[in-house]
């Protein structure tokens, strides 16, 4: 097994704002695992909320040595190995993980959708993101997106209502929003919802501070619109966590550590009774097709990721209807820009 790996700033087409943060670009690492005759490709895209970088990613990748497995990978146990090389680090693991999906469905010849018993028919539809801009960009932002069936809409500065009717000026799709833990006041919240609610807002993420549980369960029990934890939930124990705190948890592999733990996450989120909304961070193709592999197992889908970018290296994910097309290529179905199988 030959692990190799580079860097590369994934640039964004608009200056991405949420709640705390703009930023106009994000540092991936794009990482390969060879074994045999075959080559399987990975991703870690590290937003710097998440706490880590090149450096971090780097220096972790020097602590592992895959020699030891083999064919056919038991994927339990190499992220057993990989949490024990040290804690924390889901982006630059979620990379190895989503690398070996991508191997072992061209190892054994299937798509990775199928490894996870996950059916394209039940594909839902994905929401596109328009960043905080002014009313007037955000009515451009909301024309090029005419292709999505849903549009998700980043809360929580002092101009929500504002944002918020200028895009239904010019759509009527409808919006999930999130609030990226912005609203403070849970009174002042659940009015905020309600009239959310009166413009076709069907679900909302994160309305307040990760760490208010009490005000988050608050508005869940009196929100008429599903209310859905992000920061709140990363890896497989926050899920149970999550249960009476929220109508349902966003997966997103760069929190998970990956397709494995994602999976598991999405599981167990169903059998507490939790919906599922599976996102992604400004990801390439790459991480977002190991996501839309699992994203027929889920409510709700937020992978737009691609779509956002200036400089994506590999071909878009194919879409249409507002949702991505699983094909029958082996592994994630990743093609690069020039058409080389890659
Ligand atoms: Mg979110």
């Amino acid at each position: 097994m030959k692990l190799t790996y580079q860097p590369y700033q994934l640039e964004l087409k608009y200056p991405f704002g949420i709640s705390k943060f703009t930023r106009t670009a994000t540092p991936l690492i794009l990482l390969q695992l060879e074994y045999e005759s075959f080559t399987g490709f990975g991703e870690a895209s590290m937003v710097p909320y998440m706490g880590e970088n090149p450096e971090t990613a780097t220096a972790f990748l020097k602590k592992v040595d895959l020699s030891r497995f083999h064919h056919p990978f038991n994927m339990e146990k190499v992220m057993a190995y990989l949490d024990d090389l040290a804690p924390g680090n889901p982006n630059i693991k979620a990379a190895i993980d989503i690398a070996f999906y991508d191997l072992i469905g061209k190892l054994e010849q299937k798509p990775c959708y199928k490894m996870f018993h996950a059916d394209p028919e039940l594909m839902p539809v994905t929401s596109f993101t328009l960043g905080l801009d002014t009313p007037e960009m955000m009515l451009k932002k909301a024309q090029e997106a005419a292709g999505f069936k849903v549009i998700k809409i980043k809360l929580g500065r002092d101009n929500d209502e504002e944002i918020i009717r200028a895009v239904r000026s010019v759509t009527n799709v409808p919006l999930y929003v999130d609030a990226n833990q912005g609203w403070t006041d849970r009174q002042q919240s659940l009015d905020k919802i309600y009239w959310l609610h009166e413009q076709g807002v069907e679900l909302i993420e994160q309305p307040m501070d990760k760490n208010d549980v009490d005000g988050n369960a608050w508005l869940t029990e009196n929100s008429p619109v599903a209310i859905i934890g992000d920061e709140a939930v990363q890896r497989f124990a926050d899920v149970e966590k999550a249960k009476g705190v929220y109508h349902g948890i966003n997966v997103k592999l760069m929190k998970s550590a990956g397709m494995y733990e994602g999976h598991r996450m999405i599981l167990k989120a169903k059998e507490l009774g939790l919906k599922v909304l599976i996102g992604c961070m400004s990801e390439t193709s790459c991480a977002t097709l190991a996501a839309a592999a699992l994203a027929p197992l889920c409510d709700w889908a937020d992978l737009d990721g691609p779509f956002l970018t200036k400089n994506n290296p590999y071909q878009n994910p194919d879409f249409a209807d507002g949702k991505y097309v699983l094909k029958e290529a082996f592994g994630l179905g990743l093609r690069s820009v020039d058409g080389f199988r890659l």
